[in-house]
């Protein structure tokens, strides 16, 4: 069921950039685009040609900076003004990649498109048809339903639906999950049944949002259930709550055995410069890239981290810090959740060896000074301070 190659396809360059507060400039977006280029993403979505002039000219440049063999694709609505304007801009790539989008989903339908069911057919056939009789027969053509993750009620039309774009040249099937309002196996599932009712008809894509925080979770799982391509953004920009994360679906794919070809050690220099380039800060605690998540507190982690430090799997580590291209390492850090082990790991760090009793002893002055200040945190640099006045001492 599981695809012979994962794709990873990275649409921050659109779906992050129409969410920010101040989209990119033309040369903040060929920043971003190499910095996608160097983290060797599989595909790239540069934009919405047709939405604005900075956009034409943003998806037009980049089209043509774009390297050999990495597909750049342009969205655009289903009608045919836009498809060939989208055209005129993603022509210049040497993989161009159309991709349109147009609703399924029950309730878009009938309060949104207020149109019926067989006329929302006939719009995809025919702006599908138009952009292939644009494109020529060689040119990847990919069709998005939006609102695929609501089409529960009208999933047996949405399969009709899609089947319409594929026989009118679509080669890519995308299902988003465009709102995320359900458990993640409610969509797995709809995604398995559409991949079976498709076959080898087309590929099948998968685009899924944040909302309920499981968009990562959603999507890994969408690739054992035949998924080809999965959709990212850069930190998990863009609309709302963001889009998949790509950083966490490509470890996650990888620590499951998965073979990406994603440069894994360029992920941490890169989120931190999407960081300054968007204004939104990483959290402390997010998974893969936040500050704090190497650190250990608590002193049973602590005994762990230290037995296992030098092996690839640690007891408390999923990763490490080197891997995704981070020069800082695991941390013990002291707190009055710590234990003894913290302090003799830090002494052991320096080479230094004193008895168990003049580790206990330095335990107890580092937990007296923590406590003596609200419960704060002893820092690494003030645990080797205590130790080497201790050692100089006697
Ligand atoms: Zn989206």
């Amino acid at each position: 069921m599981k695809p012979n190659q994962i794709k990873i396809q990275d649409v921050t360059l659109r779906d992050g950039n129409q969410a920010l507060r101040r989209p990119w400039t033309l040369d903040e977006k060929i920043e971003v685009f190499d910095l996608l280029v160097a983290l060797n993403v599989d595909g790239i979505e540069v934009g919405f040609p047709s939405s604005n002039e900075t956009e034409f000219v943003a998806s037009k440049t980049l089209a043509k900076r774009a390297p050999v063999g990495i597909p750049i694709a342009g969205l655009s609505r289903a009608n045919e003004t836009e498809i060939a304007r989208t055209w005129e801009a993603i022509q210049y790539a040497n993989k161009p990649r159309m991709h349109i989008v147009y609703p399924v989903s029950d309730f878009s339908i009938r309060h949104v498109l207020k149109i019926s069911e067989a006329e929302v057919i006939q719009k995809i056939r025919k702006s599908v048809s138009f952009a292939r009789s644009i494109v020529g027969p060689d040119v990847e053509i990919q069709f998005s339903g939006e609102h695929f993750g609501d089409a529960i009620e009208n999933f047996s039309f949405t399969k009709d639906a899609f089947l319409a774009a594929i026989e009118a040249g679509a080669n890519i099937i995308n299902l988003p999950n465009t709102v995320e309002r359900y458990r993640p196996m409610v969509f797995v599932n709809m995604v398995k049944e559409m991949k079976d009712f498709i076959g080898d008809r087309a590929k099948v894509s998968v685009h899924t949002h944040n909302d309920l925080g499981m968009a990562t979770a959603t999507s890994v799982e969408c690739v054992y259930v035949g998924a080809e391509q999965i959709e990212v953004a850069l930190n998990g920009l863009g609309e709302r709550a963001g889009n998949t994360n790509l950083y966490e679906t490509a470890i996650a794919l990888h620590q499951n055995g998965e073979s990406l070809g994603i440069n894994f050690q360029r992920i941490y220099p890169t989120a931190k410069r999407i960081a300054e380039m968007t204004d939104i800060p990483i959290g402390e605690k997010t998974p893969i890239i936040g500050d704090d998540i190497f650190s250990h507190r608590s002193g049973i982690h602590q005994d762990g981290v230290a037995k296992t430090i030098k092996q690839t799997k640690g007891a408390y580590r999923t990763f490490s810090p080197e891997f995704v291209g981070r020069n800082d390492s695991e941390t013990i850090s002291f707190t009055n959740q710590s234990g003894h082990r913290a302090i003799q790991f830090l002494l052991e760090k320096r080479g230094v060896s004193v008895s168990n009793e003049e580790i206990h002893r330095l335990f107890e002055r580092a937990k007296a000074i923590s406590s003596n200040e609200n419960n704060r945190e002893i820092t690494e640099g003030e645990l080797v301070d205590l130790v080497s006045n201790y050692v100089t001492a006697s």
